[in-house]
């Protein structure tokens, strides 16, 4: 059954504008413009601070993000949001069966991105939160199945970089019984971007790319600062998470590379995995197709004796690890 709805890929149709939701959509892009350029000019962690407990609804009129508890659907702004596409049904994007979202907008230029038409926020559709919530109703059926309690996976682009339509979609997704989860690097700042998500986030997929500072400028053009301020808000606010980690050979599966990667993944007590994905070739007509060269040309994908002897010494220190590229029994 499952097999079959997965293939039910469907697209988002045209958006729907209503006028009641045009001022956050300009409000939307304004704090994204402030928050990307904040957050190129900053290369380290936000300080951690509390939300004052008197701070419920106090934002001049507007909606709280950081302290609201909707608890049905109709006490869930709506909010615009730039979306590249959806997909009714996916397995492998979270605990159980995923109505995924892929946003538009990155602010990191991965060398190994599979999708470089998601960098620029402005291409894609403009869509309202109320919208998806439809979608997510009709399919709602299909991902309360099983064992696991599925529900919704934000992924991008990122998510992080429209935390209120991110975290406005999450809600409607609690408000329906659901699960909520992202798909993230972390990018965004505490106070603006972070803040407003997490509060309505059951688990997170975060990638870490690398964990050395050199290796993680070389892949992203970006410092490391914010992500590890963002896997500590993770951490801090006990929210599980699986760690991701791309496998470039030659790259990122050296000794120094797994040796690396266990000294971050000690004391990380929300890390409930780390979830290794082998470099892949699918993005590369994407970035032809983009007028883009492709960084990594020349590159192949590792072997099954390559990805193993990587996951080896992983599994050895006693870190779960999860790679679907082979068997789903190389799961621990
Ligand atoms: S974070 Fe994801 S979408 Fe952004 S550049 Fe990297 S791989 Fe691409």
């Amino acid at each position: 059954m499952l097999s079959l709805l997965a293939q039910q890929v469907t697209s988002l149709g045209p958006a729907l504008l209503r006028p009641a939701a045009i001022p956050l959509l300009h409000a939307l892009q304004r704090g994204f413009a402030c928050s990307a350029a904040a957050h190129q000019a900053s290369a380290e962690p936000q300080p951690a601070e509390e939300v004052p407990p008197n701070r419920r609804f106090a934002a001049r009129g507007g909606f709280d993000f950081a302290t609201a508890a909707p608890q049905t659907p109709a006490e869930v702004p709506e909010v615009v949001g730039s979306v590249h596409s959806i997909e009714s049904f996916s397995a492998v994007d979270g605990p159980g069966v995923r109505f995924l979202v892929f946003v538009q907008g990155c602010g990191l230029r991965c060398v190994f991105c599979s999708n470089p038409d998601t960098w620029h926020m402005a291409r894609g559709k403009l869509t309202s939160s109320k919208d998806l919530a439809k979608k997510l109703e009709r399919v709602k059926p299909y991902l309360s199945q099983g064992d696991h309690k599925g529900g919704i996976t934000i992924s991008g682009g990122e998510p992080l970089l429209q935390p209120e339509f991110t975290a406005s979609v999450l809600m409607e997704a609690h408000t329906r019984g659901l699960t909520t989860c992202i798909d993230t690097t972390g990018q965004g700042m505490k106070h603006s971007h972070w803040d407003k998500v997490l509060p309505h986030l059951d688990y997170a997929l975060f990638c870490i790319k690398s964990p050395i500072p050199e290796k993680y400028e070389w892949i992203t053009k970006r410092k490391i600062g914010p992500a590890l301020g963002f896997v500590d808000e993770l951490e801090r606010r006990q929210i599980p998470y699986w760690l991701r980690y791309v496998m470039l050979p030659g790259k990122t599966d050296q000794p120094e590379d797994v040796a690396a990667l266990i000294q971050f993944c000690r004391n990380k007590r929300s890390m409930q995995a780390i979830e290794v994905l082998p470099y892949h070739l699918l993005g590369v007509e994407k970035w032809a197709s983009e007028g883009k060269e492709y960084p990594l040309t020349g590159m192949s994908s590792p072997s099954a004796e390559e990805v193993n002897a990587f996951l080896a010494p992983l599994k050895e220190a006693g870190i779960p690890v999860l790679c679907n590229k082979f068997n789903r029994e190389e799961e621990e």
